[in-house]
């Protein structure tokens, strides 16, 4: 919830008092709005409102909203003669302020995502279109012996302009931060310059078509500009648009400034919309790449290209799910290096990486698709074979073994040797997940390896195998 000195849970005289005074000053606000022919289609005193209350969530309880709709009849009491009827007006208000907060909220709860939004844009476009239709349902009844209006042409005239305020001012409220507004370059003015070419070519062209016309701009923008500045650049222009077209600056029924036909605008229109879709699936692409790259250089070790701790434990999980328990067969081998700070220490420590990622080249070919390969820390290794019989383990382990004591290490023209230590630990792995075992398993090899280093290194120690070093091969 964020902080604030006039709305807090431990003050709620301040908040009364906060809440009253911000109801009636939107109130003031959009009544002087209906004053003005060209403002007269906005009403955002609902949305100012359902943005306060789903900041807030400790003000949606029957008080907070009783004190705004009194605050909205005295306000009607004092400036209009609606009487009665304004009881079910503000009632409608209230109708809309609710249902938001309340949808947004159990969104909210439910919701894992830290998102900049707290709820995701598609839903908030569809609470906006269910609550403008209840809040139009009770408007439209409601203002019928005040305007003198049919229901239905007030019921479209209530749901647009609540649909319409509401999907374009909730994004902004809810979104405002600490402003970050992106630096001042020419190069970072393009696409907001982009959006001001398309308004006037809007208004220029004409037509319905042309309202869809700012549409790319606007995208670009979103990827350009902060979260909180891309919602205020599209108020302001959805704004604009609305106001333009209906004071007939944007012609959208008769022939436009420049006579063209409504189809040249219509076919201009429908191409930009379906330009959208593009740019923006172009960006998922990029997006998907992208955390493709991350979750990959997180999975596999920089310097040897094996899987990494966390690769490995990642491979577990899938694999979890694929392979049966009853062919589960788990073989961990681990690696170490013998006496790998000597070669640090004597021949510097890019010499030890040229040898660590060769190391790492060599076994990799040697365990192929037997199993996964991968870097736990430093120069210890893993292998673990998910389906692999013990006797097959021991052999596999051997092999690699003896492998890397014949490998020759090239590094500046001098030829090194290396060995390595292992402990091997197997199960049936029935019942537990293939990541239990594993982790069980672990804390075995490593009791084996370091046998394996006690009895004098470059060997393989297993349950119930003789020490199958130098002298066994
Ligand atoms: P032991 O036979 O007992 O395993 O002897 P050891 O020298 O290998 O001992 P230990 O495992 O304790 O030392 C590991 C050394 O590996 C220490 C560190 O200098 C080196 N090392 C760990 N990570 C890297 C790396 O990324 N690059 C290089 N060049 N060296 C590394
Ligand atoms: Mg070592
Ligand atoms: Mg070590």
């Amino acid at each position: 919830m964020a902080k604030n000195r006039f709305l807090s849970r431990e003050k709620p005289l301040t908040s009364a008092v906060s809440l009253f005074v911000i109801t009636t000053v939107f109130y003031f606000f959009g009544a002087s709005l209906r004053v003005v022919e060209a403002l007269s289609l906005f009403w955002p005193l609902n949305a100012v409102l359902a943005a306060v209350f789903i900041r807030y969530p400790f003000l949606n309880n029957p008080f907070y909203y009783a004190l705004c709709y009194a605050a909205m009849i005295i306000y009607d009491g004092v400036t209009t003669s609606w009487g009665t009827a304004s009881l079910l007006i503000n009632f409608s208000n209230m109708v809309f302020i609710i249902t938001v907060s309340l949808l947004v909220q159990r969104e909210k709860r439910r919701s894992t995502i830290a998102s900049p939004l707290p709820v995701h844009a598609l839903s908030l476009f569809n609470y906006c279109i269910f609550a403008a239709a209840l809040c139009a349902l009770f408007g439209a009844v409601g203002s019928m012996p005040v305007d003198r209006h049919a229901f239905y042409p007030l019921f479209a005239d209530w749901f647009s302009e609540q649909f319409s305020t509401g999907v374009l001012i909730l994004p902004c409220l809810l979104s405002m931060a600490r402003p970050q507004w992106p630096r001042l370059s020419l190069e970072n003015l393009y696409p907001l310059l982009g959006v001001v070419v398309c308004m006037v070519a809007s208004v220029g062209i004409g037509g319905a078509g042309s309202l869809a016309f700012p549409l790319p701009a606007l995208i670009w923008c979103a990827t350009r500009y902060p979260l909180p500045f891309v919602c205020l650049i599209t108020l302001i222009t959805g704004m604009t648009e609305i106001v333009l077209v209906a004071n007939s600056i944007i012609e959208i029924h008769m022939t436009s400034p420049l006579y063209v036909n409504q189809m040249f605008s219509a076919r201009l229109g429908i191409a930009t919309i379906a330009l959208c879709p593009l740019m923006v699936s172009v960006s998922v692409e990029t997006i998907n790449a992208l955390v493709r790259k991350a979750s990959r250089r997180a999975d596999y070790d920089y310097l040897t290209q094996v899987l990494s701790r966390s690769g490995i434990y990642e491979k577990l999980r899938n694999e979890s799910d694929c392979l049966a328990p009853s062919n589960r067969q788990l073989a961990v081998i681990l690696l170490d290096i013998d006496h790998f700070k000597n070669i640090n220490d004597t021949w510097g420590h890019d010499c030890g990486d040229k040898i660590l990622a060769e190391f790492a080249a060599v076994v990799n070919k040697v365990v192929g698709d037997k199993g996964w390969f991968a870097r736990m820390g430093g120069e210890e290794f893993v292998i673990v074979c998910p389906a692999m019989s013990n006797a097959d383990a021991i052999l596999l382990g051997h092999q690699i073994r003896e492998r890397v004591e014949q490998h020759q290490f090239a590094w500046k023209n001098h030829i090194h040797h290396i060995t390595v230590s292992l402990g091997l630990s197997w199960t049936a792995c029935a019942s537990a997940s293939l990541e239990a075992c594993f982790n069980a398993q672990m804390t075995e090899a490593d009791r084996y390896l370091y046998q394996a280093k006690q009895y004098g290194r470059n060997q393989l120690c297993a349950q119930n195998v003789p020490v199958m070093g130098r002298a066994a091969s």
